[in-house]
């Protein structure tokens, strides 16, 4: 038996195939509406001109009319199971609105406004204008009601038993003009506002985008900061563990920086912690690898490699790269240009690390990098 939320569930999935025919447009989006919009005329018309047939051929015995709308309303029967089968929305508009073009002039002219039928066809430039593309729609409605007016002029005298004179002629055009005036303009509007709405919206994910970019980039440099480190950090740890790679972190640290901003002031500092940011950039450029500034003159990366040598040989090229920079530093008492010390932690065994055990693995690596002479990858 079905649990009371499941048969819930049910009923709702199969409306939704009812009113939507399981095509998918953006909720409450142009396209959104005009599916709902369509499939509600469809089911409403179905229903309505069977009733109308059933009525017309049993009651009044018009058989004419009762043709019409038995014929009518077996091809919108065929456009409900069409868009259903085919889901192609402006197929199944095209149908229903030249199956109502065809429908309404013919059945005024058959009907010549007994009972006020005329009525019916202000659901013409309605549903035409709401449903296809506006300008389209204008054409069509245009055409429609130029053949409409010329039938219903021509009908002046005889029409209604002979009732329909040049008043009701002229009321009728009037109505239907102010009509299909108010309903384009109702719908021009609703699409300015909608493309306004939407470029606002367009802005303002840009300005969150740019927002989340400044919240995770560092400004001098614009590498990524620490705090991104964190969350790219779990993500790709995950994913190397996932398909068995080796995971390499390390930590990159200028030598002898103090001394350098001593020598040649802190723009050129910055300066110098730029260009080694370009370095960074272009050697760590793979999806696998990453690079961040934990602050001041020191840098941490990840590298993820199927191959433990790939990651050491990239981080040797890495080392050499920013010697071969040739920044001139005088005040190092190793080399004569800038040079970085690298503390490197390589795992391929996920389970014995996380994050703050690496760190400190790498660091300590570092530390003997810089004890050691500096100028170099400890591993
Ligand atoms: P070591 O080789 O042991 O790393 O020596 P070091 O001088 O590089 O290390 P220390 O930690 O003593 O000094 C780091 C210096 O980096 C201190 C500070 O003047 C400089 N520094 C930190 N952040 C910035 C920055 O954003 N811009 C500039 N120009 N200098 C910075
Ligand atoms: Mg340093
Ligand atoms: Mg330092």
């Amino acid at each position: 038996m079905l649990s009371y939320n499941q048969s819930n569930m049910n009923k709702s999935k199969f409306i939704n195939s009812f009113l939507t025919a399981n095509i998918y447009y953006k909720k409450y989006s142009r396209n959104y509406r005009r599916l709902i919009l369509l499939n509600i005329l469809l089911y409403v018309t179905v229903f309505m001109l069977g009733v109308f047939a059933l009525v017309n051929a049993f009651k009044v015995q018009d058989y004419i009319v009762a043709g019409m709308d038995t014929l009518v309303c077996l091809s919108l029967i065929y456009a409900i199971i069409d868009i259903h089968k085919h889901k192609r929305l402006n197929r199944a508009i095209n149908i229903f609105v030249t199956i109502l073009f065809l429908f309404l002039l013919s059945f005024s002219l058959v009907n010549q406004n007994e009972s006020n039928g005329l009525v019916w066809t202000v659901f013409f430039p309605l549903v035409t204008i709401l449903l296809m593309n506006r300008n389209k729609a204008l054409s069509l409605v245009t055409l429609f009601y130029f053949m409409l007016f010329f039938f219903a002029f021509e009908g002046i005298g005889s029409w209604q038993n002979g009732n329909w004179d040049l008043v009701s002629f002229l009321r009728f055009v009037a109505a239907s003009t102010t009509l299909t005036y108010v309903v384009y303009f109702m719908e021009y509007s609703h699409e300015l506002s909608e493309n306004q709405l939407e470029l606002v919206r367009i802005k303002e994910e840009e300005g969150m985008r740019s927002l989340k970019e400044l919240s995770i980039k560092d400004a001098l440099t614009q590498l990524y900061n620490r705090r991104h480190l964190n969350e790219v950090f779990d993500r790709e740890f995950k994913t190397a563990q996932r398909h068995n790679y080796y995971f390499g972190f390390f930590i990159l640290d200028i030598d002898y920086f103090k001394q350098y901003n001593d020598a040649y002031g802190h723009q050129k500092g910055d300066e110098a912690l730029c260009s080694l940011a370009d370095v960074l950039k272009t050697r760590m450029r793979r999806s696998e690898d990453f690079i961040f500034r934990l602050g001041g003159e020191e840098f941490c990366g990840i590298c993820v490699s199927e191959d433990k040598s790939k990651i050491t040989a990239q981080l040797k090229v890495l080392l050499h790269a920013i010697e071969s920079l040739h920044i001139e530093h005088s005040g190092s008492s190793i080399s004569k240009v800038l040079t970085v010390s690298i503390g490197v932690k390589i795992i391929h065994d996920f389970d014995e690390y996380g994050f703050d055990r690496l760190y400190k693995e790498a660091d300590e690596a570092l530390y003997k990098a810089k004890h050691e002479g500096r100028n170099r990858i400890v591993f």
